[in-house]
């Protein structure tokens, strides 16, 4: 009897990195950062690139008053924690770090986890349970299809930012049961934003708790850069607001906040907090020191919104085709036709040195290959018209722009 090769299953992948490294060109999933000298810069094979590839939108990650908090913590309470936020991993920063997020979202409770991404896991795993159902849109993050997978509740699906499809989802779902709508502000893979309005007042209707993820929303949205739902004049319809501290923050970990009057009991019982080890008091200690400066951060949030606006239209007006007819968020999704010029695309503008990121499906909706730019409050005006053009040299260069 031949015992099935437990790798054979990825034979397909494999084959499809093969063809894409066989023209010699560089592996768009293996850069290494050899040094990173701002949020907007770095060395990667010895070269000085610009970074147009990061979730750092607010700039925060060499914010001198963060690095001071961090080191601050580190030598005073050490490396780790080593143990879960329920027993002994729970220190006092992260406390204050979860005081600095009620402050921040103007709510009552909030829980940090280790990640965003467990976050989304243990809130929806644990809120939507046998026999109760978690309602999400088709292009949600891996982070909410996984915590969907994590619980017992059924899952259902509706049409990208379809608030009609919403509307008629729910309609048919008993009118007694459990409901729990999950929305995203920001969709991170074309950068465009959901209509939460609309879709915020269906749920009502259908009497949902709503989830919204705000994670690529979070330090430029709204006037206090809570996100998405605050810039569209929702605060106060929303039952919990997920976030992360992995790209406006600067640093690593995931939170909920929430005016629920029961939340606190989801300490007990959301396994990706209790069974995981807390985040690291220098982590924590430089999430609050970002959270507090990006209350008042209304000067960057005014020029990441210009150097979207530049780059967006810049690369219109060349001819490249985007995720979106302008720019919606701080991401800006190139798109082209298939792997080869995206995969050449990627690489030429990491000779001329620009790194953006290469999006690939399964990653990215209706099988899209993507160049996903994401800005940065750092990038200067002349950062800008560089990063044009480079994005025009490496256009004509690759035959994806008239010459
Ligand atoms: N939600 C969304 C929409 C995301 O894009 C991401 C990360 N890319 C996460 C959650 C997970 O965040 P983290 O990096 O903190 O795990």
């Amino acid at each position: 009897m031949q015992v099935t090769d437990l790798f054979s299953k990825f034979d397909p992948l494999i084959a499809i990195r093969k063809e894409m490294l066989s023209h010699g060109g560089r592996d768009p999933f293996a850069v290494v950062m050899e040094k990173v000298l701002s949020p907007t810069k770095a060395i990667i094979k010895g070269k000085p690139v610009i970074l147009l590839g990061t979730y750092n939108y607010m700039g925060m990650t060499f914010d001198p008053d963060v690095i001071a908090a961090g080191e601050k913590a580190l030598k005073e309470f050490g490396a780790g924690t080593t143990g879960s936020r329920v027993l002994n991993g729970t220190y006092q920063g992260h406390k204050a770090c979860e005081e600095a997020l009620k402050d921040y979202y103007g709510m009552e409770h909030a829980m940090v986890f280790s990640t965003g991404y467990q976050a989304n896991l243990g809130m929806i795993s644990t809120l939507a349970g046998k026999g109760e159902y978690v309602i999400i849109d088709a292009d949600s993050h891996a982070s909410i299809y996984d915590g969907c997978r994590l619980g017992n509740a059924e899952i259902i699906r509706f049409r990208h930012n379809s608030p009609e499809d919403l509307d008629r989802r729910l309609a048919r779902l008993p009118k007694e049961a459990g409901k729990l709508v999950v929305l995203e502000g920001v969709y991170s893979m074309l950068g465009d934003i959901a209509p939460l309005a609309e879709m915020v007042a269906i749920a009502k209707k259908h009497d949902a708790l709503i989830l919204d993820d705000e994670a690529h929303g979070m330090g430029f949205f709204g006037k206090n850069g809570r996100g998405v739902f605050e810039e569209l004049g929702l605060e106060g319809q929303i039952d919990f607001i997920v976030g992360t501290f992995s790209k406006s923050v600067g640093t690593v970990g995931g939170f909920c906040v929430s005016n629920h009057p029961q939340f606190e009991v989801l300490r007990l019982v959301c396994r990706p907090y209790v069974f995981t080890a807390s985040l690291p008091p220098s982590v924590v200690a430089t999430a609050e020191a970002s959270i507090r400066k990006l209350q008042k951060a209304n000067d960057k949030r005014e020029h990441l919104w210009k150097n979207s606006r530049r780059l967006h239209s810049g690369l219109k007006e060349m001819g490249f085709n985007l995720g979106t007819e302008t720019a919606q968020s701080a991401i800006i999704a190139v798109i082209l036709p298939d792997q080869e010029q995206a995969v050449a695309m990627w690489q030429n503008l990491l000779e001329l040195g620009l790194y953006v990121n290469l999006a690939r499906p399964p990653a990215t909706p209706a099988g899209m290959f993507l160049l996903r730019c994401s800005l940065c409050a750092e990038h200067s005006d002349d950062d800008v018209t560089e990063i044009l053009a480079m994005f025009k040299k490496a256009g004509q260069a690759t035959g994806v722009l008239a010459a």
